[in-house]
Parts: structure tokens; C-alpha cells; sequence
């Protein structure tokens, strides 16, 4: 199948044309969070032909995910199949000619430069604005573009931070407080609202791959309740005490401070780094009577209390609480660190 033919409908479009398309097939993007935002933003930028795309996700699939996340189906909730793998697996049968590196991680501050380096953009899939501020610190001490993206409800939001302007911690110093804050687990999520956020997320991809001169620099925020359609200014310049492009201290990448354990959105789950790598293989001989499942980059255990998932690499996953120190006094109880 011919490059030409595969992409011709794009080039047609003047604004566009085989300039853009050829800086697209050069381009190298990772997508931090392959769930809602992440899966459909890598899916138009796959078919698009963007050369090399980065999956970058901890989590795996459930069947409460299918109503808004296109590249999985019933047959990967049903194996809680890791959605890096699956949307990897998915991409490359849609276009076989472009790159597709997936990272079954969590981007932490430790792990920033493996995970980001050596790309052109990132793109922000997550629900959290932990990673978000890791994210944005890291893109701005490499002068590296990314884009934000948000949906809750009926809500969605979009912005792209473009190296040498503010950046989201201008905007937002302070991640707002939990207990304040509307999230996919407490307000739900409509299909449209995340249909709406990944367009403007791939419109301002579009524009920083092909015409990175003529980037919009705003904050999008968008209601598919109402069909409003907001748009407001980012500052053009730095606010005096941002710890990122002002000061330049980058706290979300100080891997003594960072945390090491969280609550996953709509989950029911905890997630936890652990102090130590386990062995995936001890661990499965030691529970044996429980029915371990062990793949190639984690193990699966059902205990009475919940489902503990431990990964390759020092991290796991605790189901059936909510609660960081019931997960961890789960955790310890069980695997110890
Ligand atoms: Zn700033």
C-alpha cells in the first residue's frame, strides 16, 4: 500500500498538503496515558501517520473503560490485559508503516527522562495532576512542547504549553484539592465530553508537528451539555513565583519528595511503589494456592481482602479498597516490601 494513497485525503487539504504529511511521518510523540484521552488522541495520530508514537500507561483494561475508549474491547477487559499492550496491538494493525513503542510504566520522577526523552511532543492522556505537573516541569526544563487535556462529566478541556511561555503551573499553582474536585469517578463521563477534549488535543498536535509558528496559545474549555465552546489567552509570560519557568526547580521531578502511592480514578484501587523489585516467579510459587496468574511483566494474586497486582519493576496495584493505608497494611501483609 502506497504512502500516497493511504494518506491522500489528508495531503488534499491545501493548509496541509505533502509538507505537512511529510512532517508528520518525521514526527516522534509519547502519550502519557493510554485510557480515555491517550487512546483516542494515539488512534487519530496513527491513522494521521505520525512516524513513532510512544505509549506510556500503568493500568490495564476493564469493562467499565469500553464505553469511551475505542481501542479496546470486551475480549481485553475480560484478560485485564495491560492497555499499552492492547492499544499497541490495536495500532499496528491500523498502520503497520509507523513505530508504536509501548511502556508499561508509571511516569514518576524517577523514571521522567527514560520515559520523555527523545521525542517532539508529549501528549497528556492522565487524570491526575500529579503527572500532569511532572509532565509539564519536565517539558519545561527541556524545552519541550506538550499538551494538556481534561474531561469530567460533560466537560472538556485542551491546551497546548509551548517552550519559553507560561506553563501550566502558572495557571495552576496548586493541584486542586481532592475533595473538591469532580472526577470521572464521582461526576462519570460522557463519550462526547472525551471525544471533544482528544480533538482539540489532536488539532493542537497538528499544529505543533506541521506549523509549530502558528500554535494557539489558549486554554480551551469546552461543555457538551451546552455546546459552549471557551477560549481564553494563556499568560505570555512566566508568573514571578512559578517553581518551574520561573525559579526553575522543577519539584515534580525530585525523586526524594515524589509520592509513592496513590488512588487510581473509578478504580477502587491503590497504587504503590514499592521499595524493592519482587520476584514475580518467587512470588507466584508462594502463593500457589491462590491461583497466581504470572505474565511475562506482572503477577496477578486473588486473596480474600482483594487482588493484588505486582509488576516488574517495583510497583503494584491494590484492588478492592480505596484507602492508601488499607492498601499498604494490605500489601504488607501479604507480599511485604
Ligand atoms: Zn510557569
Amino acid at each position: 500500500m502506497s504512502r500516497a494513497s493511504r494518506y491522500d485525503r489528508q495531503i488534499r487539504v491545501a493548509s496541509f498538503g505533502t509538507e505537512g504529511q511529510d512532517r508528520l511521518l518525521a514526527s516522534r510523540v509519547a502519550i502519557i496515558g493510554v485510557g480515555a484521552l491517550g487512546s483516542r488522541v494515539a488512534e487519530d495520530l496513527a491513522r494521521s501517520g505520525v512516524g513513532y508514537i510512544r505509549l506510556v500507561d500503568r493500568d490495564f483494561v476493564e469493562l467499565g473503560n469500553l464505553h469511551r475508549q475505542h481501542l479496546y474491547d470486551e475480549h481485553d477487559a475480560e484478560r485485564e490485559e495491560p492497555k499499552v499492550l492492547a492499544a499497541a496491538a490495536r495500532l499496528s494493525t491500523i498502520n503497520s508503516d509507523i513505530e508504536i513503542d509501548a511502556r508499561l510504566a508509571d511516569l514518576d520522577a524517577a523514571q521522567a527522562d527514560a520515559l520523555l526523552d527523545g521525542v517532539d511532543l508529549v501528549i497528556d492522556g492522565t487524570d491526575n495532576f500529579r503527572t500532569r505537573y511532572l509532565v509539564n516541569d519536565w517539558s519545561v526544563r527541556e524545552q519541550r512542547p506538550w499538551i494538556y487535556g481534561a474531561c469530567v462529566g460533560t466537560e472538556a478541556m485542551a491546551a497546548a504549553f509551548l517552550p519559553g511561555r507560561a506553563c501550566l503551573r502558572c495557571m495552576f499553582p496548586e493541584p486542586p484539592p481532592a475533595e473538591s474536585t469532580a472526577t470521572c469517578e464521582t461526576a462519570g463521563i460522557l463519550p462526547p465530553a472525551v471525544a471533544l477534549a482528544t480533538t482539540l488535543q489532536t488539532m493542537l498536535a497538528f499544529s505543533v508537528l506541521t506549523e509549530p509558528g502558528s500554535v494557539p496559545t489558549k486554554f480551551y474549555a469546552c461543555s457538551t451539555a451546552t455546546g459552549e465552546i471557551r477560549s481564553f489567552d494563556l499568560p505570555s509570560q512566566s508568573a514571578a513565583a512559578c517553581p518551574a519557568c520561573a525559579l526553575r526547580t522543577f519539584p515534580a521531578l525530585d525523586v526524594d519528595t515524589a509520592g509513592d502511592a496513590q488512588v487510581l480514578c473509578g478504580r477502587n484501587a491503590v497504587q504503590l511503589t514499592t521499595q524493592s523489585e519482587h520476584s514475580l516467579e518467587a512470588l507466584a510459587e508462594r502463593f500457589r494456592d491462590h491461583a497466581p496468574e504470572l505474565r511475562k511483566q506482572m503477577l496477578r494474586i486473588d486473596l480474600p481482602e482483594g487482588r493484588i497486582t505486582v509488576f516488574r519493576g517495583g510497583r503494584a496495584i491494590v484492588q478492592g479498597t480505596d484507602d492508601i493505608a488499607r492498601a499498604r497494611a494490605l500489601f504488607d501483609r501479604y507480599i511485604g516490601d
